[in-house]
């Protein structure tokens, strides 16, 4: 049965029967909730920080303890060896992207590493030389497409091709994404943009997208920050040369922490391909020789520079577990039925407050819903805050709301509608 086939009902009541009929209901007894006056909050920013699962402390406690005690030694004489810790994250999340795992690793961080790709996949010539994004793509893309475009000696505005929506319309058309690909034809060099939107949670319909780009001889890369432990990914599948995503908004392993790469089992082994390397990155049978020639592994750990930051990897692993054990098929199950009811509360209290928001996500959607505000400003925001609602606000009037399958509940969603609806009506 369809999500949306079911009858659903904005009562209290009708929320808990679905709880209770949840399977990924004990996994909300993971998590660490923060709390506003005492109480849980009703968590709506899985896309923007995960919550702590509460094993992760575990994972990083090893590692203080082997530190502790073992000091060097515990590079090759740990529980889980700390000179090849980062190699256990590949075949888990090879399962979340859709990847073999040797296409995977895990290193530095999300724009460092799309402008490490960039080394190896944009590599601008007389004739082939333009960047298709997404226009308004997340600000830290824009940056790095900019400064990656100067450093080559080009002009960001001549070079720089941004897809735009249709006048009126708040998403984009995959059909205007594919005719602005065949456009630009032998001049377009990249095809980079964001899998799911960070605004309008829009999921771009990758797999096209992707054929389209190769068929125009472009590289296709995709920025998955959004996207990853929140859609159906199989990035094998469809031929993308690369993908990178950050590991601290669903899959909860964060602040800031490392970041996961996805390059095509055609680019491994080879010599040819440029790239910026470092110790980790050469084959780790002679690593320790210190020989001067770099032998690339012959995965993705190729890209890797530095000695892993195990401290970091730690929560990242222990998040892996996680996905490992619910698998990608039951998350993305839940999310569309917890997307679905959420979307049926907005409707309901929008029919009680005579109509005031519009849900600008459309149906090609992961866990978000992003929802425009008529005539509400930042006083809604303050009060959704105080009144225990963690949701995201952004200019002029859009809140984004969040609910990650893993932990939030069905009468979360009843609730926040409850919360929502006094505050509309807290001035008439
Ligand atoms: C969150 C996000 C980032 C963040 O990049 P960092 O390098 O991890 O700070 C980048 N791109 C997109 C699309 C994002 O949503």
């Amino acid at each position: 049965m369809n999500a949306t086939d079911i009858n659903f009902e904005n009562s209290l009541s009708f929320a808990r029967q679905l709880d209770a009929a949840d399977p990924l209901r004990a996994y909300r007894e993971e998590f660490y909730f923060p709390k506003v006056q005492d109480k849980q909050v009703i968590y709506f920013t899985g896309n923007s920080l995960g919550l702590q699962p509460k094993r992760t402390q575990q994972f990083v406690d090893d590692i203080m303890q082997d530190w502790r005690e073992l000091a060097v030694e515990g590079h090759f004489y740990s529980n889980k060896p700390w000179w090849d810790y980062h190699e256990r994250l590949a075949q888990p999340l090879a399962k979340v992207v859709g990847a073999q795992a040797r296409e995977i690793t895990v290193m530095n961080t999300l724009t460092v590493n799309l402008h490490l790709l960039m080394v190896s996949f944009y590599r601008p010539d007389q004739k082939r030389y333009k960047i298709l994004c997404e226009e308004k793509a997340f600000p830290s893309d824009q940056y790095m497409f900019q400064s990656q475009l100067r450093f080559h000696g080009l002009d960001p505005d001549e070079a720089l091709v941004e897809v735009k929506k249709r006048e009126g319309e708040h998403y984009w058309r995959t059909e205007d994404v594919i005719s602005k690909i065949e456009e630009l034809g032998d001049s377009l060099a990249l095809v980079l943009i964001g899998g799911v939107n960070y605004y309008n949670g829009q999921v771009f319909e990758m797999e096209a997208i992707t054929a389209a780009g190769k068929k125009a001889g472009a590289f296709v890369g995709w920025d998955l920050a959004h996207a990853v432990g929140n859609v159906d990914l199989r990035l094998h599948d469809w031929g993308a040369d690369f993908a990178s995503w950050c590991s601290y908004k669903y899959m909860n392993s964060g602040p800031g922490n490392a970041s996961g790469i996805y390059v095509n089992e055609q680019y491994l082994d080879r010599k040819d391909i440029p790239r910026f390397e470092g110790w980790w990155g050469t084959k780790k049978e002679s690593r320790f020789l210190m020989k001067p020639t770099f032998e690339p592994m012959a995965t993705a750990d190729a890209w890797q520079i530095s000695n892993a930051p195990v401290l970091a990897l730690a929560p990242y692993l222990a998040s892996l577990e996680i996905f490992e054990e619910v698998g990608m098929k039951a998350i993305i199950e839940k999310r569309n039925k917890i997307v679905a009811y959420l979307e049926y509360i907005l409707h309901e209290i929008d029919k009680q407050v005579a109509s005031r928001f519009e849900i600008i996500t459309p149906e090609a959607r992961g866990c978000q819903l992003s929802v425009f505000l008529h005539g509400e400003g930042r006083p809604l925001f303050d009060y959704l805050m105080k009144a225990g609602v963690i949701v995201d606000w952004r200019e002029p009037n859009v809140i984004r709301l969040a609910p990650a399958p893993l932990y939030c509940s069905y009468e979360d969603m009843f609730q926040f509608g409850q919360i929502l609806k006094a505050g509309i009506e807290r001035n008439s």
